[in-house]
């Protein structure tokens, strides 16, 4: 008998720093998705395709759902918002240190979503057995029709559950993207989050709220791929913060930015970086265009 090829989009969302991002990259087996202890880590609706010979799940990653302040935020929020409209399966993650406190509209919208919600339990390694039976019971009376599952993300503990329940929920359908395909975003993409989680990694406050990474150049030359990156901050002094007592700072995080891009190339980079200032960038309609978020 031939099995039918299965394809489906799995869009995974829940409120900031729940492990969206580490669980997508753990059921990926790839780091596609950047993930730090910051909140709004993530901004883009980043596509990451599990490809198998009998299917194609397409997850979705999404920025974690906040009340917008400004413009940028508004567009992470139009990303979640999409998330609703076009998935197959909805993985709604919430974390043990969340207790269950979940908002109202939240909760009505996963109830009356017409397709199949999983609730993802995560972090389950932060809390004891009974705590999570307890979670378990309360999250179930609030999502009656969902199915939940515990995990731990960063642990890959009963990660196979969720992929499993997936594959089954997921339709007979063709593949949508490529089946040679990792995600839906070109490399240079790829090449600006790495900065970008290093721009996390390295400063406090305000400024990792503050950049935005752009390539200016991508060339993928015999030897070594040549890349050119500008950062932008909001402030002047921001920039001196950016780059550091003689440049200290930004050498620190263009070379574990290096390290990271060159393990996911699988090449060897030359990587430049510059750093400029752009007061409004987080609030132009056509600045944002161009970042990609849309
Ligand atoms: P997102 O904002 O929902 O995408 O969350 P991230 O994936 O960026 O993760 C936020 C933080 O939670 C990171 O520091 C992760 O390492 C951490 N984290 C994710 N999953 C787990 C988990 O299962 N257990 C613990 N202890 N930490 C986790
Ligand atoms: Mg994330």
């Amino acid at each position: 008998m031939v099995m039918e090829h299965k394809a489906g989009f799995v869009n995974i969302i829940g409120k900031p720093n729940v492990g969206k991002s580490t669980l997508m990259n753990a059921l990926l087996g790839e780091r596609l998705s950047i993930a730090t202890p910051k909140a709004q880590t993530t901004r883009h609706r980043i596509l990451g395709l599990l490809n198998e010979p009998e299917y194609q799940i397409v997850f979705s990653d999404t920025p974690g759902i906040l009340k917008p302040a400004y413009k940028l935020q508004e567009r992470m929020m139009e990303v979640v918002n999409t998330s609703f409209t076009d998935a197959d399966v909805m993985v709604f993650i919430t974390d043990a240190g969340e207790k269950a406190n979940i908002e109202e509209h939240l909760l009505e919208k996963l109830n009356n979503i017409g397709v199949p919600v999983l609730v993802v339990l995560n972090k389950i390694d932060t809390i004891t057995q009974p705590e999570v039976s307890a979670l378990l019971i309360t999250l179930q009376t609030l999502l009656p029709k969902a199915e939940i599952i515990p995990v731990s993300a960063l642990h890959k503990f009963n990660l196979q559950a969720v992929l499993d329940r997936v594959i089954e929920l997921i339709p007979v359908s063709p593949p949508y993207y490529d089946k040679d395909a990792l995600s839906d975003r070109p490399m240079r993409f790829f090449v600006a989050e790495m900065i970008r989680e290093q721009i996390l990694q390295t400063y406090s406050r305000e400024i990792p709220y503050s950049c935005e990474v752009e390539i200016e150049e991508y060339k993928d030359e015999e030897e070594l791929v040549r890349i050119r990156a500008i950062i932008y901050v909001m402030r002047k002094s921001q920039k001196g913060i950016l780059i550091g007592h003689r440049g200290e700072k930004l050498k620190r995080v263009g070379i574990q930015a290096r390290k990271n891009i060159e393990a996911f190339l699988q090449k060897q980079i030359f990587l430049e970086m510059y750093v400029k200032v752009d007061e409004h960038w987080r609030d132009e309609d056509r600045k944002l265009d161009k970042f990609g978020y849309n």
